[in-house]
């Protein structure tokens, strides 16, 4: 849009301001010299037109005195009076009697055209206007011929000077010229600076960031404060580089939690496995010599596959689940109930380790939340088995409180256990995340539980969020969606 101004618009608006002024000066002028009333348009169309108008009046008074009283054009008043008035326009009256001059209003310049000047008899008189006489200066002649009272053949010529007029016609032309090679140079110079500001000094920045990202420095931004096609370019350019740094982010990221993982489940893997195998040598070699602990040994090792199949349980639940492979089988749960179910079948268990379960239920009679009652099962398990794995006081209490905040059911579970410190808590959702403090102790855990959890409960367009303060206790909350009543 610029460039098409600077390119076309404004030429044309300056070529049409110079042409204008030129113009109007020069008018002026021609018209000031010569005092004579005509517009631009015929001043420059017909300009010897307009210098015969100039003397029109005092040439029929000639024609009249010739035709009526010839007797007046011998006298030298009337002719010097006549001459006076004609000197402002450039013109002087010239009588020729017979071969003779014998009055001339400017004797150098009637000299110079004298030869040119035609014969009595030779003028068309009819016509009302002037020859063009073209000698060394340019001339406009209107003759009119008479007799003297003597009889003698005369001619009364109106001679006007164009020598004036010429250099301000030519010196017009040569203005418009040189203004219009001067606004071809400015608009030049303007563009040049144009292109070079908005092009050429843009597109070496993008040049320069271009070439940053090839030797992959991917931090180098490029900023453009224009708004036009290279600015836009610009823009498009810093998005891509923030999306190529996402990217290559996000994929060192993942081969970073590819590897912490892969070392993860060696290290969860071998600590049940060592276990096993040395209650199995112990079998075995006859160590566990009685059969109550040959029993102790078997159960011990069905305990360790049983944390080995969970965790490999887990591990393959995320792939799925990260992969969006999970087939969810959303049905219209009454969360009262289901809850009220939930608690009867964890109580139990959570009571033989010592924990005491307070389970506060707001909600009304007959609410409905649209879930994969599996899932949500699932995620229950990971946050009330994450409870009991990070407790730390000799008597766990742990509440479970619901409730309805409108759209939404929220569910609350809160632990006095170990707590998670406040540098951890924005990440304990993430993937193979696991708070320094439980990856130092000898809890297990591969990192996943949560990162599954969130996962789920945003697939049923919920929440998931911590509270947790050190030493006191945690607290994680969820809500789920209630029912529009679309699904049964
Ligand atoms: P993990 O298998 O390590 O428990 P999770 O994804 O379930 O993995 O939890 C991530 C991390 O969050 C844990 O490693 C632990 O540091 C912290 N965490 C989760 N729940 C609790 C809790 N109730 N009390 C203390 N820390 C917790």
């Amino acid at each position: 849009m610029t460039a098409f101004f600077i390119m076309i618009a404004m030429p044309i608006m300056l070529l049409f301001v110079a042409a204008g002024t030129i113009i109007s000066l020069q008018t002026n002028s021609i018209q000031e010299s010569y005092d004579v009333e005509a517009d631009t348009i015929q001043i420059i169309t017909n300009p010897i037109q307009i210098l015969n108008r100039l003397t029109r009046g005092i040439y029929n008074e000639i024609k009249l005195a010739a035709l009526k009283e010839p007797q007046k054009l011998e006298s030298e008043t009337f002719i010097n009076h006549l001459n006076g008035e004609l000197i402002d326009k450039y013109s002087f009256i010239a009588v020729r009697k017979d071969d003779e001059f014998i009055y001339t209003g400017n004797d150098v310049m009637l000299s110079n055209i004298e030869k040119y000047l035609q014969r009595f008899g030779e003028y068309n008189t009819d016509v009302d206007g002037g020859m063009y006489v073209n000698g060394r200066s340019p001339f406009l002649v209107k003759a009119q011929d008479f007799y003297f009272t003597d009889g003698a053949e005369g001619t009364v010529f109106i001679i006007t000077d164009l020598n004036t007029l010429f250099p301000q016609i030519k010196a017009l032309a040569s203005q418009t010229m040189i203004s219009f090679l001067f606004i071809l140079i400015f608009t030049a110079l303007i563009l040049m600076l144009w292109i070079y500001r908005s092009i050429l000094k843009p597109l070496n920045v993008l040049r320069i960031g271009m070439s940053q990202i090839k030797d992959g420095d991917l931090d180098y931004s490029v900023q453009s404060d224009t708004e036009d096609e290279i600015g836009q370019l610009c823009e498009d350019f810093e998005e891509m580089r923030i999306r190529l740094k996402e990217l290559i982010d996000n994929r060192l990221k993942y081969e970073e939690d590819i590897k912490e993982l892969i070392s993860n489940i060696s290290h969860d893997l071998k600590t049940p496995l060592t276990a096993i195998q040395g209650y199995a040598e112990g079998l075995i070699d006859g160590v566990a010599d009685s059969p109550k602990k040959q029993e102790k040994y078997i159960q011990t090792i069905l305990s360790k596959a049983n944390d080995m199949a969970i965790l490999v349980d887990e591990l393959s639940f995320y792939t799925k689940i990260d992969c969006n492979t999970i087939p969810y089988s959303f049905k219209e749960i009454d969360i009262r109930e289901y809850f009220d179910d939930c608690i009867e079948e964890i109580g139990l268990d959570l009571e033989m380790k010592n924990v005491e379960v307070q389970y506060y239920n707001e909600l009304n009679q007959n609410t409905k939340v649209v879930a994969d009652a599996e899932q949500i099962k699932r995620v229950i398990n990971n946050i009330l088995g994450n409870a009991v794995k990070y407790l730390d006081k000799p008597k766990g209490i742990l509440q479970l409180r619901l409730h309805d905040i409108g759209a939404y059911v929220q569910v609350e579970i809160e632990d006095n256990g170990v707590g998670i410190p406040k540098s951890d808590i924005p990440y304990i959702f993430d993937r193979f995340y696991r708070a320094d403090a439980s990856r130092n102790s000898k809890k297990g855990g591969s990192g996943l539980g949560l990162a599954i959890s969130r996962k789920i409960i945003e697939d049923h367009a919920g929440k998931i969020w911590a509270v947790s303060e050190l030493g006191v206790g945690t607290t994680i909350t969820f809500t789920i969606k209630k029912s529009d009543g679309s699904v049964k």
